[in-house]
């Protein structure tokens, strides 16, 4: 398999340097990843711990960023050099982070997951428990995390006003918290769009779309 350059570029044309785009390299080679450097993209997403870490001893000046569901106990395993972290849905996730900051004498930098979908299996924060972490009086006290917005994974389904509606929801959400002064934690990142939604999600406002199939091809698991 190898990259799908002309993708690419439509994909970062129609960004326009508004947009950052996340390379999500999960199940793709080194090889891969290299070539699309090439081209000049500088963010990569991985989705699992040890996949992320190899990786990142292989290509460690890309700016990598962790998209899965990431457990407690597997924190300190990125906390070294993850440069932001987009999955974070719980306060104990968040306290263990900033832990993990702490001992690597850096900052952190995360997004809050939320739950826009349909679906029960997707994970994130509802608004009760998001502002239950945003109005926390312990939050100002995690000096090594910074929570620098959203992220959000609509609906699979091809009812393209539903996934609208999702993104709207996520981007009322993150207004209404944007304006906050918090130290550690100030609001400017929505990152909303996968390669099958990406085009809906920047119209609904997002600024950083997460996009693997559409430049890499499809993923093939059981290799
Ligand atoms: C895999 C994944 C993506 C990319 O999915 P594509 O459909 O291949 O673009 C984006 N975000 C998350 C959280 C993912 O797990």
């Amino acid at each position: 398999m190898s990259i799908n350059k002309k993708k690419y570029k439509e994909i970062t044309s129609a960004l326009n340097g508004k947009v950052t785009l996340v390379a999500v390299s999960k199940t793709k080679s080194l090889e891969d990843i290299k070539a699309l450097c090439d081209l000049g993209q500088k963010d990569f997403g991985e989705n699992y711990v040890q996949e992320l870490v190899d990786k990142y001893e292989a290509l460690p000046n890309i700016q990598w960023h962790f998209i899965g569901h990431l457990q407690t106990n597997k924190v300190k395993y990125i906390a070294p050099f993850v440069s932001l972290i987009h999955g974070v849905d719980s306060f104990k996730l968040l306290k263990e982070i900033n832990k993990q900051g702490e001992k690597n004498n850096r900052i952190i930098n995360c997004l809050l997951q939320i739950h826009i979908s349909e679906e029960e299996t997707k994970f994130g924060l509802d608004e009760d428990e998001l502002d239950d972490i945003i109005g926390s009086a312990e939050l100002k006290n995690l000096k090594n995390i910074k929570v620098c917005g959203l992220m959000g994974m609509a609906s699979f389904t091809d009812n393209e006003e539903a996934i609208r509606n999702e993104f709207r929801y996520l981007k009322t959400l993150f207004h209404s918290y944007n304006k906050l002064i918090v130290a550690n934690c100030q609001l400017s990142i929505l990152s909303m769009g996968m390669s099958a939604d990406y085009k809906i999600a920047i119209e609904e406002g997002s600024n950083m779309v997460r996009i693997g199939s559409l430049i890499f091809g499809e993923r093939i698991y059981n290799q």
